[in-house]
C-alpha cells in the first residue's frame, strides 16, 4: 500500500543525511570555505517558471542543464540552494516582511534528482522499499527539484522555529507572510482542501516562485492551485460529509480525510465527488485486526472507513471502467500510537 505522508520525516531524514555528507566531507578533508554565489558560466535559454512538477509531472528532462542557481547560507548554517530570480524575489519578500517584524530565513529550497535519488537508496538499504515510498519523495518527481520551490522557517524572538509541528503554531504569523507573496511573484502551493489536487497536505512555509506578480495575484486571488490554474487538473472540489460521531471530532476525521485524497491526487484524471465518514460503528475489534493482519509491521488502534464517489476519465485510470462513476468506494485506515492514520485497505469489500 501505497500512502503519503507528510515532509517532517524526510526532513528529518535529509538532515540527518547531510550531516552524514559535511562530516564525510570534513574527514575526506574538502571542508572548504563555501563560496557565497555560484553562477553558472554558459549562456542560457531560461527556464518555464510556470514548470508544474508534482507526483505525476516530472522534472523536465533538460531543466538541470537550464536552471542558474545561487547558495546561501542560512541562519542555522545550511548550505541552501535557489533558483537566481527566486532567490532576488525571495530577499525583497523577505526585506518587506521585516518592515513588520516578521522574519523568516530559507530551510530548504533546490533539491537535485541526485540527491533526491541518494536519499531513496539510503532509505530503501535501511527501511525497505514499503516505508521508503511511503516517507520520501519519488526522485525527479519533487517540486523542489526546480529550485523555484522555497520551504520557510520562522525567526521568533531571535529564536529559529525550523519543525513544522511548531512552525503551524503561528497562523497569524503566516497570514502575512501568505498576503505578500504575489507581490513578489510567489503563491502558496499546497493549499488546504486541495490535497487531492495537489497530492499534499497543506503545508503554510512551502511557497512557489512564478515569476510574474500579475498571475501570482491571478492564482491567489482564484484560490487556485497552479494544476488547476494550468489546466492539468479539473477543480472539483468534493464534498466533505463528516456524519455524526462520538468517537472524534471534525478536526481528527479530516486528518484521516487528507490522507485518502492525498492518495486520490496520484490518480491521474480521476475526479473526487465525494468522502464521507462511514461511521463510529466500523471501529470495531474485529476490523481493527483485519487492518493489522494487513499492515506490514504497524500496530493500528483504531479504525476509520470513509467511502467516496469518484468518476474515471474517458481515457481510463489503471483497472477502473472508463468515463465511470464509481459509488461509496471505501477506504480502511487504521490510527497508530502517534494518532496518524495510514490507509491500509481500499476498494469494494
Ligand atoms: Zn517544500
Amino acid at each position: 500500500m501505497t500512502v503519503f505522508s507528510g515532509g517532517k520525516n524526510m526532513k528529518k531524514g535529509l538532515s540527518a543525511l547531510l550531516a552524514l555528507v559535511m562530516i564525510m566531507g570534513l574527514l575526506a578533508g574538502c571542508g572548504s570555505k563555501e563560496e557565497e554565489t555560484i553562477k553558472k558560466e554558459e549562456s542560457k535559454e531560461g527556464i518555464d517558471y510556470m514548470v508544474l512538477v508534482n507526483k505525476l509531472n516530472p522534472l523536465p528532462d533538460d531543466w538541470e542543464d537550464k536552471v542558474e542557481t545561487v547558495h546561501m547560507t542560512n541562519t542555522v548554517g545550511d548550505d541552501v540552494e535557489v533558483e537566481k530570480k527566486a532567490y532576488d524575489a525571495y530577499l525583497k519578500l523577505k526585506e518587506d516582511l521585516e518592515k513588520e517584524d516578521v522574519h523568516v530565513d530559507l530551510d530548504s529550497a533546490r533539491r537535485t534528482v541526485e540527491a533526491q535519488q541518494e536519499i531513496w537508496d539510503d532509505f530503501t538499504e535501511q527501511y525497505g522499499e514499503a516505508y521508503t515510498k511511503k516517507t520520501v519523495a519519488q526522485p525527479g518527481y519533487s517540486e523542489h527539484h526546480t529550485g523555484l520551490a522555497l520551504d520557510l522557517y520562522l525567526i521568533i524572538d531571535g529564536k529559529d522555529v525550523v519543525e513544522n509541528e511548531d512552525m503551524i503554531q503561528y497562523p497569524e504569523i503566516w497570514e502575512k507572510i501568505h498576503a505578500k507573496l504575489a507581490d513578489y511573484g510567489f503563491i502558496l502551493r499546497y493549499l488546504k482542501g486541495k490535497e487531492h489536487i495537489t497530492g499534499y497536505g497543506y503545508e503554510p512555509w512551502h511557497i512557489r516562485y512564478v515569476d510574474d506578480p500579475a498571475v501570482a495575484k491571478e492564482i491567489t486571488d482564484k484560490g487556485d492551485t497552479l494544476e488547476v490554474y494550468l489546466g492539468a487538473v479539473k477543480d472539483t472540489d468534493p464534498e466533505i460529509d463528516y456524519g455524526k460521531s462520538e468517537l472524534y471530532t471534525e478536526e481528527e476525521l479530516d486528518e484521516a480525510m487528507v490522507q485518502v485524497k492525498c492518495q486520490f491526487a496520484s490518480w491521474e484524471g480521476c475526479e473526487l465527488e465525494a468522502l464521507r465518514y462511514a461511521g463510529d460503528e466500523f471501529n470495531t475489534e474485529e476490523n481493527i485486526k483485519w487492518l493489522n493482519e494487513s499492515a506490514e509491521d504497524k500496530t493500528y488502534s483504531k479504525a476509520i472507513k470513509i467511502t467516496s464517489d469518484f468518476h474515471t476519465p474517458k481515457s481510463g485510470y489503471g483497472s477502473f471502467e472508463k468515463d465511470y462513476d464509481y459509488l461509496d468506494y471505501e477506504w480502511w485506515l487504521g490510527c497508530d500510537e502517534e494518532g496518524s492514520w495510514d490507509i491500509v485497505q481500499m476498494g469494494y469489500n
